[in-house]
């Protein structure tokens, strides 16, 4: 097998997918040179109005399973007319995103059938997640008969937080049955603090990576390693986010069962569903609350200013922790869009020595994402992020191992 030599592979095709409970995204890079040849999804597998998207190709027809959406991009991949492969064989891995990993996997893992028993035992840690990213790898498995699947976690990168950081103030036999900061968000809060190390030119840096996206967390990175992070055992912690509440007091859950009658599953989706800036602003989507500030919706400015106060407090709490801050990375859907956010979360922090340049907050790109003013002591960065290319250069980086 070509990929077990010495020698460094010129090409290699790695397809990535991201399963979840009912749809499918996905990626074909070639690898080492990033190149993507495909990239599309499935969505709403299982409904008569499912949909499937492979580059400019696009069908809406019932997909039953997460096998039958492979078994369209295997389709759209061996057509003559995309010239994309010849043979299934080509792809030599299929790098899976897995949500959780556990104390179990720090690292990129070769999926064997133990692999895939522990993935199922860290079901009762990710209900929502790691099942359906099972089915991915099952199905994957099944059509890429040839190819390596690799596991890539969301919770790795964070398993390098000390354990100061990621242990909480409960009795011990609960952190010897699991009970621990795991973190979320890895694959991206690791690629955009290596992104924004080389934008610095240096590895020995402290950075906080803010990645806002539906779900948002914050993690502190010092020297290319995550050292704390806003989610926790589940990722219901930490900022406020789309529909989630962010950090509450716990006593508030037992006064609703207790006082207000809610059982566990109404409290479940309250502060999963319901919470966070739809509760506060009325929706989840930032744009629409956005247009509402600027028609001078009080709500909605309430919300932005109690969003942007969760990040402040971390931003607080890390560069305290780090003893410093070099640079400040916003990510994701809103960090990367929301010159609003932005400008809120860096305002009246220049005793930390942030300081933002809103001419070039208005177009990030037109400064490659450096938004800093002139005097800001930290960076200011929007890095976009790119979970997918993370995964594939993880993935490559193992079959080259
Ligand atoms: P997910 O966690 O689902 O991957 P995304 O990273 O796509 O989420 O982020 C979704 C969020 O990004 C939504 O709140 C959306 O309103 C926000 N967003 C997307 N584009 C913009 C924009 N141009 N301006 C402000 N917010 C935006």
């Amino acid at each position: 097998m070509p990929y077990f030599c010495n020698t460094k592979i010129s090409h290699m095709k790695i397809l990535v997918l991201n399963s979840g409970s009912s749809s499918l995204k996905f990626q074909l890079f070639d690898m080492p040179q990033t190149k993507v040849l495909v990239k599309g999804l499935a969505e709403r597998i299982g409904e008569a109005t499912s949909r499937f998207k492979a580059n400019d190709y696009e069908v809406n027809q019932p997909i039953g399973t997460h096998k039958d959406a492979l078994q369209l991009l295997t389709t759209y991949l061996l057509d003559d007319k995309n010239q994309i492969i010849k043979d299934t064989s080509e792809i030599v891995a299929v790098g899976h995103r897995v949500v959780h990993g556990g104390n179990t996997f720090v690292q990129p893992t070769l999926i064997t059938e133990e692999v895939k028993d522990k993935i199922k035992e860290l079901f009762s840690l990710a209900p929502l997640h790691n099942p359906a990213n099972l089915t991915g790898i099952e199905t994957a498995e099944e059509i890429f008969k040839d190819a390596k699947q690799i596991a890539i976690f969301d919770t790795a990168f964070h398993q390098s937080i000390p354990v100061e950081n990621h242990k909480y103030a409960i009795p011990e036999t609960f952190y010897e049955k699991g009970i621990r900061k795991y973190g979320f968000h890895g694959i991206s809060h690791q690629y955009v603090s290596r992104e924004a190390n080389k934008i610095l030119e240096r590895t020995d840096t402290k950075l906080i990576t803010l990645h806002l996206g539906n779900g948002a967390s914050a993690t502190a990175v010092r020297n290319g390693k995550s050292f704390d992070t806003t989610m926790g055992f589940g990722p219901m912690n930490g900022l406020i986010m789309g529909t989630r509440s962010g950090d509450i007091d716990q006593s508030i859950i037992f006064y609703l069962m207790d006082k207000l009658n809610y059982t566990l599953d109404e409290i479940q989706t309250i502060l999963n569903k319901q919470s966070g800036m739809k509760a506060l602003a009325g929706s989840n989507d930032l744009r629409d609350i956005e247009t509402a500030t600027d028609n001078g919706d009080n709500q909605a400015q309430l919300a932005l200013k109690m969003y942007a106060g969760a990040i402040k407090k971390y931003i607080g709490n890390f560069t305290a922790q780090m003893n410093g801050l070099d640079a400040l990375i916003f990510t994701a859907g809103i960090g990367e869009n929301s010159q609003k956010v932005r400008e809120l979360v860096c305002k009246n922090l220049d005793v930390f020595g942030i300081e933002i340049d809103k001419k070039k907050n208005k177009n990030p790109k037109d400064y490659q994402g450096d938004i800093s003013g002139q005097d800001s002591k930290v960076k200011i960065l929007v890095i976009p992020t790119n979970e997918e290319l993370e995964i594939a250069k993880q993935t490559f980086d193992l079959m080259q191992s």
